[in-house]
């Protein structure tokens, strides 16, 4: 994915841009904002445009460097998550010391402190010390959904970069608005590509929207669900056919929870899903879910296409 392509982050990504042009801001971004929006995505997006060996259209998401950020195991990238435990003195000790060293094969050192409202005193005050004198060629990125209990001497030696939610619907709309679609194939497409533009628009100009819903037609609604059709497909096809089962069926757990219907990704078949809805329990669609995941995975190790939608069928149709 491109950094322009990120819709709903083009604030942000235009203010770190801004801040990263040229050769090396040194020190440190406070990545604030609503869980589960992309900020750690982001954060990581930062880490490879830094480190990209890609001569344009830095991050290329393809070269060795990009790829070991994107797997969390490059060398100059450091990642603290604790989860929501405290991070400790150590860990920021961890960092003063990995940033005294030059980067190893990157352009620029990276860490991300994930949940950094769990800073504690001692730890933020340590971490102070490199926020006031970054080392050059060393970026720290803090990342909260909880700002207001990172303290102010930090908060004020870093730049603050803000992240919006809503990221899904303004991607409908911008669809909508600057491409012309209804409103049905805009939300289909934003929340299947959850929210991401680059995949939406490009779903847009090489699927024929209604082949979703033959893949629904064929594989959920009929008395035979291995329908000929999927049996043909190459692995591409499949592979798409497979996460639309998924999202069918994400969709179904969804609005069995009672979840609004605009979170669901297939809003043209609510009456369908609606429909279907009896005639499977949490239990049977965490199965179900888990089975096709599993068939995504056999994909990608060339197991026969014939025999694993044998399998998935059979699981599918076990309730
Ligand atoms: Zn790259």
């Amino acid at each position: 994915m491109r950094f322009a392509d990120i819709l709903g982050h083009q604030k942000p990504l235009a203010i770190i841009n801004a801040y990263i042009q040229g050769s090396g801001f040194s020190g440190g971004f406070i990545f604030s904002g609503p869980e589960g929006i992309g900020k750690r995505m982001v954060a990581k997006m930062v880490a490879q445009k830094l480190n990209c060996t890609a001569q344009t259209d830095k991050p290329c998401g393809l070269c060795d460097s990009c790829r070991k950020i994107e797997n969390s195991g490059h060398p100059d990238l450091h990642i603290i998550e604790n989860g929501e435990a405290q991070i400790k003195i150590e860990d920021i000790r961890g960092i003063l010391r990995e940033a005294s060293f030059k980067p190893y094969e990157g352009a620029m050192k990276v860490f991300i402190i994930d949940n950094a409202h769990k800073l504690n005193t001692e730890s933020a005050n340590s971490l102070l010390k490199i926020l006031e004198e970054p080392p050059k060629s060393t970026l720290i990125i803090l990342i909260t959904h909880k700002p207001q209990n990172i303290i102010k001497t930090v908060l004020s030696r870093c730049k603050v970069v803000k992240f919006a939610p809503l990221v899904r619907a303004e991607l409908e709309d911008f669809l909508i608005k600057d491409h012309s679609l209804d409103k049905l194939s805009a939300h289909f497409l934003a929340y299947y590509a959850e929210g991401r533009l680059g995949l939406a628009l490009k779903l847009k100009d090489s699927l024929q929207l209604q082949e979703k819903n033959k893949i629904f037609n064929s594989f959920v609604l009929s008395a035979k669900p291995l329908d000929r059709n999927l049996m043909g497909q190459t692995k591409e096809q499949l592979r798409f056919s497979l996460n639309i089962l998924a999202s069918w069926f994400r969709d179904l757990y969804l609005l069995k929870a009672g979840l609004p219907d605009k979170e669901i990704i297939h809003l043209d078949r609510r009456e369908d899903l609606l429909k279907l809805i009896p005639k499977f329990s949490f239990k049977e669609l965490d199965n179900i879910m888990a089975a096709i995941s599993e068939s995504t995975l056999y994909l990608e190790r060339n197991i026969n296409s014939k025999l694993l939608l044998h399998n998935l069928g059979a699981q599918l149709w076990k309730a």
